[in-house]
């Protein structure tokens, strides 16, 4: 523990700000009169009216007439104030009765010299703050203020606990990785022959896909300080305090490097420069961003600072971000395929008590398209099921409900149907099964619901036998029937339509367009790209036309559009009209029992036997 040495007074400095000349002549200002009137006397005070008679009766020597008041001496000594009224009479009266007439002009420090210095104080000494200065004698309110520092967390590399291990299914993303680990472990074997490591990775990827994991592991496999930031914390309403931010950020990695500084969402500053006109919330940005890039180019790749950012919208990042020295590494970090699934369920599952009927491989089998995110998510889920049930363990049936959950929200049983709104929904979702089993080219369906979830009314649930990366033009076809099948099976039952069926023609609408403008499927148009180019493709983004374009082929794609749907539609329309004796047996069978299984469709399908009311 420090201790002061005796008989030695500290040394302290007693340091004069213009606080202390400012605060010393607001003292002075309210003293002044105070201090006059101690050698005067304190003076009379009058109303205005006894003020008047004294003058009329030649009792006062002076006057000093101020703005708001007068005061002044007695022929026979002593002083006296009053208040001033708008009095025209006043002066005649004065004059006639000799009393000597001064004026006050308005005391210009209390008017306007000391509000404005203390404004231009006040002003200064938030800029100051707001640069990470800090005054002396502003200690106190330091608090307010401290928005100029970083919010950033830090985590000791040992503690963050998250190394490689705990990553699943991104084996290329941990590959590249590991090459910045080597390197903040033991920087010179890198350099003896004179390269350079990067100074930044920038992960792109869906979200959810464990960019946030993988940074976190590379500081936990290095051993090394994580500094981490969303770059929305960066911006803030005052322009100024981002970049400060960005100082402080780097001031603190630096004094504990080796280490890593993570900035999620790095779009939020990184957008690119000058696309919006005027001064806007764009300038803080910008100057985020300026001396984001400034920081980057300070530091030597030799300080042992490695910076990794993640995003999910590379394509709106400013192009000088991306240049060598500061994010040149790219590392994509997709969603994870079937093996990659089942690791991620390995992992998650570890601390979990699994009853013997679960199979992992079968639930990364039925969980193509979900992120690492959704993966940890339905174990979460099917975790809560079970112990809310008050099982010993997580069963199949537990992961099949959490499942649909994350597929189509859960379930709204206190969403009240009349009858007929049932039966139309009953006949619109045995309409979608039926052509789903129907059809050679789509995914089998597992089960067929008309119990509220989410905002759908009902859902048809199709389960993929394997992952697909590629898709013939047949199946794009057969989806599209399946998807119109609902609308088809609503015609045909009640030879009206309903509103129900909105959200399964924007679907449709959507993947012809796509047929058209991307996938080059139209034999009108032929094998041309005519859509946008979006660079964001592994998003699923569907792009709008090309700028290039021209009217006449924009109206052919329309056409083309309207035409590939509506031969969906008749598609639809015929195949339930062959298969009308078993749409109306699954819309009975549904409305009943409101869960159809794929066992019993086949059922239906092939005229076994069925369940009896
Ligand atoms: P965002 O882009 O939305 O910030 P992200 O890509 O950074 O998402 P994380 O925050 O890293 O995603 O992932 C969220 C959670 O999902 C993690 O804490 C982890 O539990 C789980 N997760 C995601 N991907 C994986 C994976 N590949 N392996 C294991 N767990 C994962």
């Amino acid at each position: 523990m420090p201790t002061s040495k005796p008989g030695r007074t500290p040394n302290r400095k007693i340091r004069f700000s213009y606080w202390h000349v400012v605060m010393l002549m607001i003292a002075l200002t309210f003293l002044r009169p105070l201090v006059g009137s101690i050698f005067t006397g304190a003076p009379t005070d009058l109303s205005y009216s006894e003020f008047k008679s004294a003058v009329r009766s030649n009792r006062v020597q002076d006057a000093v007439i101020a703005a708001d008041r007068i005061d002044g001496t007695f022929r026979d000594g002593g002083s006296y104030r009053t208040v001033r009224v708008d009095d025209p009479t006043l002066l005649p009266a004065l004059e006639e009765f000799n009393v000597n007439i001064r004026g006050r002009a308005a005391n210009p420090l209390l008017g306007w010299i000391l509000p404005l210095l203390v404004m231009v104080s006040l002003s200064f000494w938030m800029m100051r703050r707001m640069r990470g200065g800090g005054m002396g004698g502003g200690g106190g309110l330091g608090g307010i203020f401290s928005f100029s520092k970083s919010k950033a967390r830090m985590t000791e590399g040992e503690q963050s606990g998250v190394t490689f291990e705990d990553i699943g299914g991104a084996g290329e993303a941990v590959t590249d990785l590991q090459e910045i680990t080597e390197f903040l472990k033991n920087p010179e074997h890198f350099q003896r022959l004179g390269g350079k490591m990067p100074k930044g990775v920038l992960l792109v990827g869906p979200p959810g896909t464990g960019k946030t994991l993988l940074a976190k592991a590379t500081a936990g496999e290095a051993g090394v300080p994580f500094f981490s930031l969303s770059g929305a914390e960066f911006v803030e309403m005052f322009v100024g305090v981002g970049a400060s931010r960005v100082r402080d950020l780097f001031q603190q990695a630096k004094k504990k490097a080796p280490a890593i500084i993570f900035i999620d969402e790095i779009d939020a500053i990184g957008g690119r420069r000058g696309s919006a006109a005027g001064f806007s919330a764009n300038d803080e940005r910008e100057q985020t961003l300026n001396q984001l890039l400034a920081e980057m180019d300070g530091f030597q790749p030799t300080t042992g600072l490695m910076m990794i950012a993640a995003t999910n919208r590379p394509e709106v990042l400013d192009a000088a971000l991306l240049r060598p020295g500061r994010f040149d590494r790219r590392v994509v970090v997709g969603l994870p395929d079937l093996t990659g699934r089942l690791e991620i369920l390995k992992i998650h599952t570890r601390t979990i008590t699994l009853a013997p009927d679960v199979e992992l491989e079968n639930l990364a089998r039925i969980t193509p398209g979900f992120s690492g995110a959704d993966v940890a998510n339905v174990i979460n889920e099917a975790a809560l099921l079970a112990s809310r049930d008050g099982k010993d363990a997580v069963a199949s049936a537990d992961f099949d409900s959490a499942i649909e959950r994350v597929i189509a929200g859960s379930e709204r049983r206190t969403r009240a149907m009349n009858e007929k709104e049932k039966r139309v929904v009953a006949a619109h979702e045995a309409g979608h099964a039926l052509a789903a089993a129907l059809l050679p080219n789509v995914d089998p369906v597992h089960k067929v619901s008309i119990i509220p979830r989410g905002n759908a009314l009902g859902y048809t649930w199709q389960r993929p036998v394997e992952d697909r990366y590629l898709m013939g033009q047949e199946e794009l076809q057969d989806r599209l029937v399946v998807l119109l099948g609902g609308r088809a099976a609503e015609k045909l039952v009640f030879s009206e339509v309903s509103t129900g069926a909105s959200d399964d023609l924007a679907r449709a609408t959507d993947l012809a367009r796509r047929m058209v403008t991307e996938y080059g499927m139209s034999e009108d148009l032929g094998p041309v790209r005519l859509a946008a180019d979006t660079q964001a493709q592994y998003l699923g983004a569907s792009g709008h036309l090309d700028a290039s374009v021209s009217a006449d082929t924009a109206a052919r794609v329309d056409n083309e559009t309207a035409r590939i749907v509506n031969d969906a539609l008749e598609k639809a329309l015929s195949l339930l009209t062959t298969n009308r004796g078993s749409l109306d047996t699954l819309t009975r069978l549904l409305s009943e029992q409101e869960t159809v299984n794929g066992a019993e469709i086949e059922s239906i399908l092939t005229g076994g036997v069925l369940p009896t009311s």
